[in-house]
């Protein structure tokens, strides 16, 4: 049911330099989920994130510190090592340091057609966050028009929208199935859906969403054992994910840039279409660099924890990743002391020490067992 999902996952590059030779389009890298990636399927650009690939590397060292995120650092690498050699540019909405230091390197090292920096406000709770996104996104619609050569009109746009949209509604209808008590499907198969989303045409994606919502419902799987959430920085380490489920417990939600904080929330499709996507690019669920002063994700977790039914939660944080390293006591508080759900928090690199993560999931499963008993 979710091999499309697996082989784009797994294929992304090839799928890319596929889709240029069947399309003749181009295909820009993105390196943020703060990208409107709107404006580029409006422009019929094929929008690709660019995540790393979880190998150890040595070339990006040079480039950037060893105390930047390992994330930055395996996705610097992925470029310096030529493995996105068919992206015709790349572009960045201003969201953390250490990813715009990546766009940094890749920009003067790596040589593309286009690149893009898009300024994207950082006090996004400010009233007039909505209005400066709306100036920046004409600058950055201007910008794709002049490298392309083609107008991108209003019809665009809304197509554009559109697209996205469609995408963002099949995912959380897929998602709204795992707040059953046997959710019919695991957290890898969940993880491997929203990233693939992530890397291919959105209208080949939500295709695919649509056969799978046909068949998903009727599907049955064995009982889940303890329902968890998975939190924090960028996460698809799909080997670390398996391992946590095949423990026996099952994740049934996550808030993770490659998960919900990527599809939540969609365009308003009334009025002016580039205000439209500058007002859910402010008001989608924040990366932490952005959510301040008011913490306003701590309560978005709370919810997600009480609509899941969760009974634990993994807190996870890439090395050096302060962003959500600052974020990570409120949450914890949040979670155990307000809501009564447990949290484990682990530190994660480019690789994970697997068989160290696993002994210390499998107390934190004891202890949620032995919870249970009481
Ligand atoms: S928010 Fe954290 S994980 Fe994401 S790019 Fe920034 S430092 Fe890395």
């Amino acid at each position: 049911m979710f091999e499309q999902f697996k082989d784009w996952y797994e294929n992304r590059h090839e799928y890319a330099k596929k889709w240029k030779e069947r399309t003749g389009g181009k295909v820009i890298g993105t390196f943020c989920t703060y990208v409107p990636e709107e404006i580029l399927y409006a422009a019929d650009i094929l929008p690709v994130r660019i995540l790393g690939s979880h190998e150890p590397q040595d070339v990006s060292e040079p480039h950037i510190f060893a105390m930047f995120c390992p994330f930055c650092r395996d996705c610097l690498a992925q470029g310096l090592k030529g493995r996105f050699d068919y992206l015709d540019g790349i572009t960045i909405a201003q969201s953390c340091l250490h990813i715009r230091q990546t766009f940094t390197s890749w920009d003067l090292h790596i040589p593309v057609d286009f690149t893009y920096y898009l300024t994207h406000p950082m006090h996004i709770q400010s009233p007039r966050a909505i209005p400066y996104l709306t100036e920046e996104l004409k600058e950055f619609k201007k910008a794709v028009e002049e490298w392309t050569g083609k107008e991108i009109t209003e019809e665009d746009l809304k197509r554009g929208i559109e697209i996205m949209n469609t995408n963002r509604r099949l995912l959380q209808q897929v998602y709204e199935l795992r707040k059953q008590p046997n959710p019919p499907l695991t957290g890898l198969e969940a993880m491997i859906m929203v990233v693939s989303s992530q890397m291919v045409d959105k209208r080949e994606h939500n295709k695919a969403l649509v056969e799978l919502l046909e068949k998903l419902p009727s599907r049955s799987l064995d009982e889940p054992g303890e329902r968890l959430m998975i939190l924090g920085s960028e996460d698809d380490d799909t080997k670390f994910i398996a391992m946590v489920e095949d423990l026996g417990s099952r994740i049934v939600i996550d808030e993770h840039c490659t998960g919900t904080r990527y599809f939540y929330e969609e365009v308003n499709t009334n009025g002016d279409a580039l205000a439209s996507i500058a007002e859910r690019y402010v008001k989608r669920i924040p990366c932490p660099s952005k959510d301040w002063p008011e913490r306003t994700r701590v309560d978005h977790i709370v919810k997600l924890a009480k609509e899941y039914d969760i009974q634990g939660a993994i807190v996870m944080q890439m090395k050096f990743c302060d962003p959500h390293e600052l974020d990570t006591p409120a949450i914890k508080k949040a979670l155990e002391n307000d809501v009564g759900v447990p949290t484990i928090f682990l530190e994660f690199d480019v690789t994970v020490p697997i068989g160290q993560f696993k002994t210390r999931v499998e107390a934190f499963l004891e202890i949620l067992r032995e919870e249970d008993l009481f």
